[in-house]
């Protein structure tokens, strides 16, 4: 293509290599086309003022702009560390404004006795007005506000605020783009498509976003724009799905063999319960079927989701084929060893287990038996499919604890045989629809959604500082009784942002109510070496230690059934999901079990929710949903990143729910009516979409933390 959308900003006056070289290294932006399509991430109507007296009345702004008086800084530490308070204030009252990083920047850029405009999120401390890192500006002077009330903030970094990069200039840059540039935005969306949706035509819509007329005229251009991004997605994910379950590419494992069997007969621990034979159902039927399964399996923690991939596996190795069971951690993969070789003793099933700390020795004999076959079953760590393992005829892999485990991902183990392995993905943490309708579009879903009898509930409680010694002595009375405890902590160090409790701090307290010999406790973060850290959770998993203080590296699916305690420093600093995880370490065995929030004694209005919806509920998704109402629908963790990783330039998956599933929509009638796009009339769409294969070559996953 050559249009001008593709020359090189540098070429926009005022821009220059340099500065063109900084927004492509912050922000990825190096054409004009980049530039256009780099729209706000939010909109502010700045017609607005709030005097300072008004704000404190209410207590549900997100947003607010003040205009008010500097009337002196103050400034505590130096160098790095040094914070920034400005006090100002208008004729109603007094407010603060923060600043912990960029403090000298700050202070250079007010002056005392001048007058701004300072715009941002509200917070009240001591029933005082404080805004933390406020936009800002000289208030009366601004150019173009006179004549608009809406008015765009684009994204920006600190280093492009610095080199004089900030929202505003690079408004100026679109400003000049659009005035060379504008009439080669072609429409590039099928008439018809366009009178059926009522969209607003490309250029127009560009126009709008940048410059809003009004916020009416805004809305229509936004939709317009994540619309055509969303449908050009979701027609590529609907095909790609498409093809995978119409191609034959795929084991046929329809044989009921002797594992299964006997395993279902003679060493089933407990009968199943309903949903997990439903989904045993499900996954058989697939597997069976001839075309490759790509199957995500979500259960709440606790609701045994092990033995489910054991009894898929052990269907691929009747029908003679190898499974592998990849977990995240070394701890899990051998946690899976320990009780899945149990499971199979007597079976015949040769089970083994490679992580990165297996012995060079017995990695060498392991490997060799994998590529002769003899051994039917591996268990592993992630990194399995990183290696040069090679399997003989590997028929299944299971991915446990791990949604976020990609596309991509999943497309290496195909390189592992020429025919794809049936992969069952499984996960205890609900997924937001929108997550599941673009990054997984292409993985059929099953749920257990019922936990195994008789599980005792946890209790679940919170309570405040004032009540900290009664919880010492209720440990104590559970440590005599054989139990072990979890503590958890937001934060390993003392922070001067943050003021929530920390491990440092912690550990010292308890060590001192918790003396040893008598007690013993150990430590676990995400800063010790991995190899400290198996041993300090080894040592707790195998009962040697009462206390285990750790920070949430132990989030996800370790299994020490003697544990019922897990207390919960600073709880209000998690969301809900994380929460959830964390109590989900206890109530595993036989014993009742507890959880305790420990909170500060003044909570945000949502923070008070949360805790309150623990205390009230322990059903996984239950609390997912409230988490959305909460958070508001879909803004949930993973959404955001998920929308950096598969390049989505306009669109905030957390946000735009509404539009993705109208996109979604639309994509499907299109290609249920011309499944190739073959159409005249589609010529535009397929377009549209190899433009957006070219402009995307792949999703990338290691955006996604
Ligand atoms: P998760 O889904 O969190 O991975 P696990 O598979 O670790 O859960 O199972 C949790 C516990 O429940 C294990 O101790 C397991 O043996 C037990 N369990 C699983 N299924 C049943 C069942 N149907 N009846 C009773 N206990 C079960
Ligand atoms: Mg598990």
């Amino acid at each position: 293509m050559n249009s001008i959308l593709d020359k090189e900003i540098t070429y926009v006056s005022g821009v220059g290599p340099r500065k063109a070289a900084s927004l492509k290294a912050e922000l990825g932006i190096r054409t004009y086309m980049d530039m256009l399509t780099h729209i706000p991430h939010r909109y502010i109507d700045k017609s607005k003022i709030f005097s300072i007296n008004e704000i404190l009345e209410k207590d549900d702004l997100v947003f607010v702009q003040i205009q008010a008086k500097v009337l002196g800084f103050n400034t505590v530490g130096s160098g790095f560390k040094q914070r920034l308070s400005v006090e100002v204030a208008d004729t109603t009252g007094f407010a603060t404004m923060f600043w912990f990083s960029r403090a000298n920047w700050a202070m250079k850029s007010l002056e005392v006795g001048k007058i701004y405009r300072f715009f941002g999120k509200p917070s009240f401390y001591n029933s005082q007005l404080q805004i933390v890192h406020p936009e800002f500006e000289i208030a009366g002077v601004s150019v173009d506000e006179a004549t608009k009330s809406v008015e765009g903030v684009y994204g920006s970094t600190e280093k492009l605020n610095s080199e004089g990069l900030g929202s505003k200039a690079q408004w100026k840059i679109v400003r000049a783009i659009w005035s060379e540039a504008k009439d080669s935005i072609k429409e590039n969306l099928p008439p018809y498509l366009i009178e059926h949706m009522r969209l607003m035509g490309r250029k127009d819509a560009f126009f709008q976003v940048h410059f809003p007329q009004s916020a009416h005229l805004l809305k229509a251009a936004l939709f317009r724009l994540k619309f055509e991004e969303l449908l050009a997605l979701q027609i590529n994910m609907i095909q790609n799905r498409r093809k995978r379950l119409s191609g034959s590419l795929g084991y046929k494992f329809d044989k009921v063999g002797d594992a299964f069997n006997r395993f279902y007969k003679e060493k089933l621990p407990f009968p199943l319960t309903g949903a997990q034979k439903r989904v045993i159902k499900e996954i058989r039927a697939d597997m069976g079927s001839g075309h490759q399964m790509n199957r995500l399996l979500q259960g709440d923690v606790g609701s045994g989701k092990t033995i489910v991939a054991l009894m898929s596996a052990l269907i691929a190795i009747d029908n003679g084929y190898q499974a592998a069971i990849m977990a995240p951690t070394e701890i899990l993969a051998q946690q899976h060893y320990a009780s899945i070789g149990e499971l199979c003793s007597g079976l015949g099933v040769r089970v083994r287990l490679l992580t990165g700390t297996t012995k060079q020795k017995d990695r060498k004999v392991i490997l060799e038996e994998l590529s002769r076959g003899t051994v039917e079953l591996l268990i592993g760590t992630h990194t399995l499919i990183e290696e040069p393992v090679q399997f003989i005829k590997l028929g299944f892999v299971v991915i446990d604890e791990q949604h976020r485990f990609g596309v991509q991902q999943r497309a290496k183990l195909w390189n592992k045989s020429i025919t794809p392995p049936h992969v069952l993905v499984m996960t205890a943490t609900p997924i937001p629809r929108t997550l599941a309708m673009t990054i997984y579009g292409d993985l059929d879903v099953s749920k257990i959604d019922e936990l195994p009898p008789g599980r005792k509930v946890i209790q679940t409680l919170s309570i405040t500082e004032s009540l900290r010694l009664r919880l010492v002595g209720f440990l104590k009375e559970e440590i005599k009784k054989g139990r072990q405890i979890y503590v958890v902590f937001p934060l390993i160090s003392e922070s001067e942002k943050m003021d929530y409790a920390n491990l440092e701090q912690g550990a010292e307290l308890l060590r001192y109510h918790f003396p040893a010999p008598e007690y013993s406790t150990v430590v676990v973060h995400g800063k010790m070496k991995p190899q400290e850290k198996e041993y300090g959770m080894r040592l707790f998993t195998g009962g040697q230690v009462d206390i285990l203080i750790s920070t949430t590296v132990i989030e996800v699916g370790v299994n020490v059934p003697n544990a019922s305690v897990m207390v919960i420093e600073s709880a209000e600093k998690f969301g809900l999901s994380q929460l959830h995880q964390l109590r989900g370490r206890v109530g595993r065995g036989a014993e009742q079990s507890y959880c305790v929030l420990v909170t500060a004694d003044d909570l945000s209005k949502d923070s008070k929710r949360r805790i309150e919806a623990m205390c009230k509920t322990s059903d996984g998704f239950e609390l997912a949903e409230m988490d959305m109402e909460i958070r508001g629908i879909g803004d949930l963790e993973g959404t955001r990143q998920s929308g950096q990783a598969m390049d989505l330039k306009m669109t905030n998956l957390s946000r735009d729910a509404e539009i993705l599933e109208k996109a979604t929509e639309q994509a499907e009638i299109i290609l249920n009516n011309d499944p190739k796009l073959e159409h005249p009339q589609n010529q535009m769409l397929r377009d549209l979409i190899d433009e957006s294969k070219r402009v995307k070559a792949s999703v990338n996953f290691s955006k996604i933390s």
